[in-house]
This record gives C-alpha cells, structure tokens and sequence, in this order.
C-alpha cells in the first residue's frame, strides 16, 4: 500500500478533505499579493531598463541603438553600453 503525504487524518484514502474555504481564500489572497509585487517590480523595471537589453546585458535588438558596442566576434550580439539610469528610448534609431 502507498502512502499518501497529502492524505489527511480522519479522510479515508481515495476521498478528498472537505474544502476550508477560509484558508482557501486566505492562501489565493497571499499568492495575489505575490503576483502583484511581481508586477509592479516588472512594471518599474521597465521603465528604467531596456527591454531589448538581456540579463548578460547583450542587445537583442534588431535595429541601430548608439548604446550597442558591436565586439571583434562579429557573431555575438552587440553589448549594450546604455545606463539604465537613463531613458533608453531616445538612443533607438527607429
Ligand atoms: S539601450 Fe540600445 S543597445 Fe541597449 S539593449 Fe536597448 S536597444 Fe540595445
């Protein structure tokens, strides 16, 4: 017989614990919280950084920026120079 790590004391195996809608609720409220905090990290996160920029800080931008440092491998994508202390937007060549 396996044992069940979920089961429940008092629930016979095969049957589901009644739902407690109170911890339900408080469980979805805390993983919005989470979710929301997400977001508007990702939201102020934008505005600051370049959403061409990737984490090795790489352009992957398929257009002409004056932040792109273009290296001697002319196979690897151009490193951005860009501050993210700056609004990128004005160095786009777009
Ligand atoms: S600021 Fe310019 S160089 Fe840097 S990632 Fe954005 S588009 Fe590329």
């Amino acid at each position: 017989m396996t044992s069940d790590s979920r089961q429940q004391p008092g629930v016979p195996v095969g049957a589901h614990a009644p739902v407690d809608a109170e911890r339900l609720r408080e469980s979805l409220t805390r993983l919005y919280d989470i979710y929301q905090k997400i977001a508007e990290k990702a939201d102020d996160s934008f505005n600051k950084r370049c959403p061409y920029k990737d984490a090795r800080s790489r352009c992957t931008a398929n257009f002409g920026c004056r932040n792109q440092f273009f290296p001697k491998d002319r196979f690897e994508r151009p490193v951005c120079s860009g501050s993210d202390k700056l609004d990128y937007r004005t160095s786009w060549d777009v």
